[in-house]
């Protein structure tokens, strides 16, 4: 196929447009690929739709070799399947709601779950039916409260989403590392650069969930990967190795002691080494206890909760939500302290928290056997040597502390470092939540019912498109990896000349010829527009017809390297077809 630039609906810009921060936004738009249409919502112009197609074809090609089939729902959803969920309440404020005509709620989906289940619910009853894997390709909603870089996190993307459906365990295991193959390959196919991360199951509720991050500078997702072994981990999921318990023999009694003007770690550290207590502190002999507040999803009341951490780190928000996911959390406002006088800002400590019914939970190194110097409940006061296990007992743990670099991997083997990435896909081990939900069940060779267990999993393919830009460019423009280029090569007509011009079109009809996709700029613009437009637009390899035609050559030029290679003119096409197949 011949694609003229002459004719092709493409414009390209040489500015950056003013709302675009990461490259492959600046340079999809740039390049004529994506237009904004809305906040998170982006049109695909030709060459863009093209590269989404293949990508989308690569997704179809693994999913179909790995015997899942598809099927097609729509978007816009009854309420009722949500409902018995409770993911219409749920999902919060990502959840894109509506009314119909006659008043009844609609959502447009954010993912499927509710509907493969009642889908196979209804054709399905007995246990010879199963497993059976299914999929879609197909536009979501999620109305995102940042939608950013384009279509990396957009409000309406394309996603590719399945759903196993097994009855045992065992079986679900086994789906889901098909799955994990699967991903594996088309990824690789992709040739894309990421890594396979522990996640936290977000909102989904389920156990064993792996997200699969491309790397990325401009990701928003940080990871952590251990330096002794290719331990890998979302900063969410990452579970803090818990010291063993101390005996509580011959620990020192607590005692309080007068801090005047400490309400800061910082303060009460340099305190503490001036008061002579035979030791010198640090802050990560401090318990800090920060309040906070939570709320269920279908409660209107707000609950207190507190967490002691080490006085050296800080609550990373983001682990803290995953910990409390589905409950909201929120900061403490002076309302809430006037209301609960025991809570004495700065000098907060676990015994008015504990005798006052606050919800307390700990980092997990706060082992028992562990002392610490903590708030005394009283302005200008701290204990010191208040031991856990002895003279308080939390309510649990909680992973809310932040993660640092240097700290020990959870497998003993080696310490962490961070990363950043961008989530590619997500699979996940939901178990039967929803088959509960529906009474999703099989009946069993001796008549009596099993309850299917289920697995979902997403790849972003929309998002894929800007994830393979953000890999795969330079200062110039775009590099598409071969298999999800817009065309094979494109050939640049550089100069006016009659002879110049029937060359160009000649090469491009033979090539065509010979099965490969051909962008043409056949255009009236100059040699130079045209090669910037060129290597901005991405084609892996670039012919141009120039000046060498007078000796029976052209220019072969990889976009990638840079590399150029003059072939004569006779032997251009077996050239390409070797070069690109
Ligand atoms: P994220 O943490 O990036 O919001 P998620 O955990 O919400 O992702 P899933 O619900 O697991 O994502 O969706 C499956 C896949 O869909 C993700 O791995 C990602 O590639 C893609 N995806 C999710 N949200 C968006 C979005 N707003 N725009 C484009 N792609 C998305
Ligand atoms: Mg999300």
């Amino acid at each position: 196929m011949i694609t003229r630039m002459s004719s092709l609906f493409l414009r390209t810009l040489r500015e950056d447009p003013a709302d675009a921060e990461v490259p492959s936004h600046k340079l999809l738009v740039r390049a004529g690929y994506v237009r904004r249409v809305a906040p998170g919502g982006y049109s695909w112009l030709p060459l863009g739709l093209r590269v989404l197609r293949k990508v989308e074809r690569v997704v179809r090609e693994e999913m179909d070799a790995m015997g899942a089939q598809e099927i097609q729902f729509p978007a816009l959803l009854p309420r009722e399947p949500y409902e018995a969920t409770n993911r219409w309440t749920e999902y919060g404020p990502n959840l894109f709601r509506l009314k119909d005509r006659k008043g009844a709620d609609y959502l447009l989906g954010p993912t499927h779950e509710e509907l493969f289940a009642l889908t196979v619910k209804g054709e399905y009853n007995s246990y010879k039916d199963y497993p059976v894997t299914l999929y879609q390709i197909q536009t979501k909603y999620r109305d995102e409260a940042r939608p950013r870089a384009g279509i990396l996190r957009g409000r309406e993307f394309l996603m590719k989403d399945s759903y196993s459906f097994d009855l045992t365990d065992e079986g679900l295991s086994a789906s889901y590392q098909a799955h994990r193959d699967t991903y594996i390959r088309i990824f690789d196919r992709l040739g894309l650069d990421y890594v396979i991360v522990a996640a936290t199951s977000g909102a989904m509720g389920g156990s064993a969930s792996e997200e699969f991050l491309a790397e990325a500078v401009t990701g928003e997702d940080t990871f952590v990967r251990s330096t002794g072994s290719d331990y890998a981990a979302n900063v969410e999921a990452v579970v803090t190795p818990a010291p063993p318990a101390r005996p509580l023999d011959g620990l020192p009694e607590a005692r309080k002691h007068h801090t005047p003007d400490t309400p800061t770690i910082d303060s009460l550290v340099t305190l503490l080494n001036k008061l002579d207590l035979g030791r010198e502190f640090t802050a990560a002999d401090t318990l800090k206890n920060v309040l906070l507040k939570t709320r269920q999803p279908a409660a209107k009341e707000w609950e207190l909760l507190a967490i002691g951490l080490p006085g050296d780190r800080e609550v990373d928000l983001k682990r803290l939500e995953a910990s409390l996911e589905p409950a909201e959390v929120a900061i403490l406002e002076e309302a809430d302290f006037a209301k609960n006088p025991f809570l004495v800002k700065g000098y907060i400590g676990p015994r008015a928290l504990l005798d006052n019914g606050v919800r307390y939970l700990v980092d997990p190194r706060v082992v028992t056997g562990t002392s610490w110097v903590t708030g005394a409940d009283e302005r200008d006061h701290h204990v010191v040597d208040l031991v856990a296990g002895r003279d308080f007992t939390p309510d649990g743990t909680i992973e809310a502390a932040e993660v640092r670099e240097g700290d020990p991997a959870p497998d003993g083997k080696g310490t962490l470092v961070a990363a950043r990435g961008i989530e590619i896909g997500h699979i996940f081990q939901l178990g039967r939540k929803y088959a509960d939900a529906f009474a999703l069940d099989a009946l069993g060779p001796d008549s009596k019912p099993i309850r299917i267990t289920m697995g979902s999993y997403g790849v972003g393919v929309s998002r894929l498109v800007a994830v393979i830009a953000e890999q795969s460019h330079d200062e110039l423009g775009l590099i598409w990896p071969r298999q999800v280029a817009p065309a094979d090569v494109h050939v640049v007509i550089a100069g006016k000349e009659d002879t110049l011009r029937a060359a160009g079109e000649k090469l491009a009809e033979d090539l065509s010829a010979a099965g490969l996709d051909i962008i043409l700029d056949d255009r009236t613009a100059s040699p130079g527009v045209k090669f910037k437009d060129a290597e901005l637009v991405g084609v892996p390899t670039i012919v141009v017809v120039g000046r060498g035609l007078a000796n029976g050559v052209v220019e072969v030029k990889d976009r990638r390297t840079g590399e150029r290679e003059e072939v004569k003119v006779d032997e251009v096409v077996e050239h390409l077809r070797a070069l690109t197949s």
